[in-house]
């Protein structure tokens, strides 16, 4: 079976993580500032803040935006449940804005006419996580327009954008959001197996952010309340987490983190052939934006004439593993309780119901991307 996704691991990143076993400190070495210094290197971004996962780094980032009981997020329904639930964790309430069928992105239409009526009535979010779907980047200028006026803090969720562009910049820049969230999973850009990191240009978000993913605690004396008793102490000023990266999985980023480029190169090439001899088939393909250069950490199609269920089967019994990204998040159970339905959100539940994601990563090889190919159009003919 050839899988939608898969790491791409090679000698030398083995070799990196079997360095750290051999010498003294497997977490809070060298490996994770020297991996932070590199993901701000390669992003321009002033700050990062590793983390044991995407997850941890956005519900440190929620955190870090002062999200708390009684203020309320908002996100996209076609996304991980990560990126709706970091919102609930911090006890805010959450609510979603639905995508725009072409880019697949937060529709800033939407977003305007949200804001609006959420400003009548006195019920803005503190924060909004936007998702830059597969890949390409949503249009983080409009949704810096949008909600300056308002004072709300802009979150990416770049797990699927790390390597990709906007507007020029490399995404994790954060020139138009406050914070940009990595993940470092198998499927995603580059893997340190679980892990992710905070990309922050403010000063006081990069600090909130470590303080939130370490427990709380600081030992730096002129944050302390009162004297420090000695060269020992250390204080609690939040309720924080565990949600540090050791060393093993930083040096394997460190060692991934610079074959990134050439990973993105593959995957753009896999996705330009896909492109080109998936345009006659009965099928909606991703747009490609003149603006943005997508990480293309997916390829999804949408099925036009064909029943998707049928299509993913076929695609199954004849070797093609194909996902579907994502069960919108107002879908499930857990948010149906909390009030969401069917309807809420017509555009994403739309896209859902014809959505597959088809094989992508860099070590697919041209023969099997031809047999995808040849797969597929037999199942549609
Ligand atoms: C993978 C992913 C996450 C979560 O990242 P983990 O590292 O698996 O915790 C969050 N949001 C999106 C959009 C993702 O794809």
């Amino acid at each position: 079976m050839i899988p939608y996704g898969k790491h791409d691991i090679d000698d030398s990143d083995i070799e990196a993580v079997v360095d750290v076993l051999r010498h003294q400190f497997l977490t809070q070495g060298q490996q994770v500032p020297a991996f932070e210094k590199a993901l701000c290197d390669y992003t321009e971004a002033r700050h990062a803040v590793a983390v044991n996962s995407g997850t941890s780094g956005l519900h440190v980032a929620c955190l870090a935006a002062g999200l708390t009981k009684g203020d309320l997020g908002w996100t996209v329904p076609v996304s991980f449940a990560a990126s709706a639930n970091c919102i609930l964790y911090c006890g805010a309430d959450v609510d979603f804005v639905d995508i725009d069928p072409a880019t697949r992105n937060i529709c800033t239409q939407a977003l305007r006419k949200k804001l609006n009526t959420a400003a009548q009535q006195n019920r803005l979010p503190r924060v909004l996580v936007v998702v830059h779907f597969t890949g390409a980047s949503c249009d983080m200028k409009a949704i810096r327009a949008l909600t300056e006026p308002y004072g709300i803090i802009v979150i990416e969720d770049a797990a699927h954008a790390l390597g990709g562009r906007h507007d020029g910049d490399k995404i994790g820049r954060c020139r138009y959001s406050d914070m940009a969230v990595m993940s470092f999973h198998p499927v995603k850009s580059i893997t340190t197996a679980e892990g992710g990191a905070v990309l922050t240009n403010d000063d006081n978000l990069a600090y909130r952010c470590n303080l939130f993913a370490k427990h709380g605690i600081t030992r730096d004396p002129s944050l302390m309340q009162g004297e420090s008793h000695g060269p020992w102490y250390y204080q609690q000023l939040e309720l924080g987490y565990n949600y540090r990266l050791s060393d093993l999985h930083a040096a394997l980023g460190l060692s991934q983190l610079a074959k990134l480029d050439n990973f993105v190169a593959k995957r753009r090439e896999l996705a330009a052939k896909y492109l080109s001899e998936l345009t006659e088939l009965p099928l909606a393909l991703p747009q490609i934006s003149s603006l943005h250069e997508s990480a293309w950490h997916l390829f999804m199609i949408e099925v036009t004439r064909h029943d998707r269920g049928q299509v993913f089967e076929r695609l199954q019994q004849r070797g093609i593993g194909g996902n579907v990204h994502y069960i919108p998040i107002h879908l499930h159970p857990y948010y149906r309780n909390l009030g969401f339905t069917e309807g809420d959100f017509p555009a994403a539940e739309q896209f859902y119901r014809r959505a597959i994601t088809i094989p992508l990563f860099s070590s697919l090889t041209a023969d099997e991307q031809t047999r995808v190919v040849k797969v597929l159009t037999e199942v549609l003919a």
